[in-house]
């Protein structure tokens, strides 16, 4: 980040009692320059080089590098860049990738991958650590969860060197970083007008993505496959297009979005480290024992009707089926719809956006195992 400082004015006169105004002018803009320096106290100077893509062997060993890695050029030319950090350890160890806010408005994964990256001691780690925080430039400056061709970045892989603005964003973000990692973390969080527990997307058949799953200390593992959804050629999510070039991939959705929660992004934080120690890059302990509620599928309410919406459960609370999850009033307050859970289930995001069209979601249902 730069930082810009007032310039003060030039060849003052000397000090006599004609001048004497402007000999206060210059203490005060002294006195500005001083203040200015106090309240943005140690502000760091961005130096980090730009590249056009990761080369992990052109950085030494045992340290920790701030990256421009260049994806594509705006209308007026200019390089649109993803930040990324990379912690590369003194020994050698697998390559952990973990991107934040490929959805622009989902934010909280943002500072998981700076607080994690910069509670890393390079020197002390095994492998190396690429953190991107913020994955849809774009989208984040935008505050918006989609690219601005409107395409969601996440069901556009792998993209296309010759294809829309997003498919080729996505064929850069995959060819120059994300092909460099051997396991890789994507962190989310609910979309605009919802609210998500803290819960893991991952294929429970892989052991080794079950493993890296427990030890997220979250509410609700969802196991879902990923890659027997996906369609043929753009249209898979980073995880399944991760899982299909043999990169062991878990999702995780971390609470609300346009927002820093803190409790989230500790947790976020502590699954990562715990995801490090069982890799043997970083010392830890055996790992916790998952408490998460496991769900063999889960799927999304919708209203069938335009209305204001209430739901009346809240995440983690686990329903029964025919149980009330949901109110639709019509501008009069009258109600039009009473909605009941179709099952017994848990509760892992919601809508806090009362207003809805017909098709409107109401909640996310998971079905336990
Ligand atoms: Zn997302």
């Amino acid at each position: 980040m730069c930082v810009k400082v007032p310039i003060l004015a030039r060849n003052y006169p000397s000090a006599t009692s004609s001048n004497y105004p402007k000999i206060q002018m210059k203490a005060f803009y002294l006195f500005v320059l001083l203040l200015s320096g106090a309240v943005s106290g140690l502000l760091a100077q961005d130096k980090a080089p730009v590249v056009t893509a990761l080369d992990l062997q052109t950085i030494p060993a045992g340290t920790r590098q701030h990256l421009w890695v260049q994806i594509i050029t705006d209308a007026f030319g200019q390089p649109v860049c993803v930040p990324v950090i990379v912690a590369k350890g003194a020994s050698p160890g697998p390559v952990v990738g973990i991107t934040a806010a490929i959805h622009g408005d989902e934010l909280n994964g943002i500072p998981i991958v700076q607080r994690l990256l910069e509670g890393l001691d390079p020197k002390g780690l095994k492998g190396t650590v690429v953190g991107i925080p913020g994955l849809n430039v774009p989208g984040i400056q935008r505050g918006e969860r989609r690219f601005p061709d409107e395409e969601d970045l996440n069901r556009n892989f792998p993209g296309n060197p010759n294809g829309s603005n997003s498919e080729q964003y996505n064929h850069r973000i995959f060819s120059a970083i994300i092909r460099h990692v051997d396991y890789l973390f994507d962190l989310h969080t609910a979309s605009f007008g919802r609210v998500n527990a803290f819960y893991v997307r991952a294929d429970l058949r892989d052991s080794v993505i079950a493993k890296l799953a427990y030890l997220q200390p979250a509410d609700i593992i969802v196991d879902n496959a990923g890659p027997t959804a996906s369609s043929t050629g753009s249209g898979k999510t980073l995880r399944e297009e991760a899982y299909l070039s043999g990169i062991p991939c878990i999702t995780i959705e971390c609470g609300d979005p346009h927002v820093y929660q803190e409790d989230m992004i500790l947790r976020g934080v502590q699954g990562m480290r715990n995801a490090l120690g069982a890799l043997g890059m970083i010392p830890s302990g055996p790992g916790p024992d998952s408490k998460a509620v496991v769900c063999r599928k889960s799927y999304w309410l919708y209203t069938d009707a335009g209305g204001f919406l209430e739901v009346t459960v809240g995440l983690n609370q686990k329903i029964r089926k025919g149980e009330l999850v949901g109110i639709l009033r019509n501008p009069f307050g009258e109600i039009l719809r009473r909605y009941y859970a179709p099952e017994d289930g848990i509760v892992i995001g919601k809508s806090t956006h009362p207003v809805n069209i017909s098709g409107g979601r109401i909640l996310h249902l998971g079905i336990l195992k």
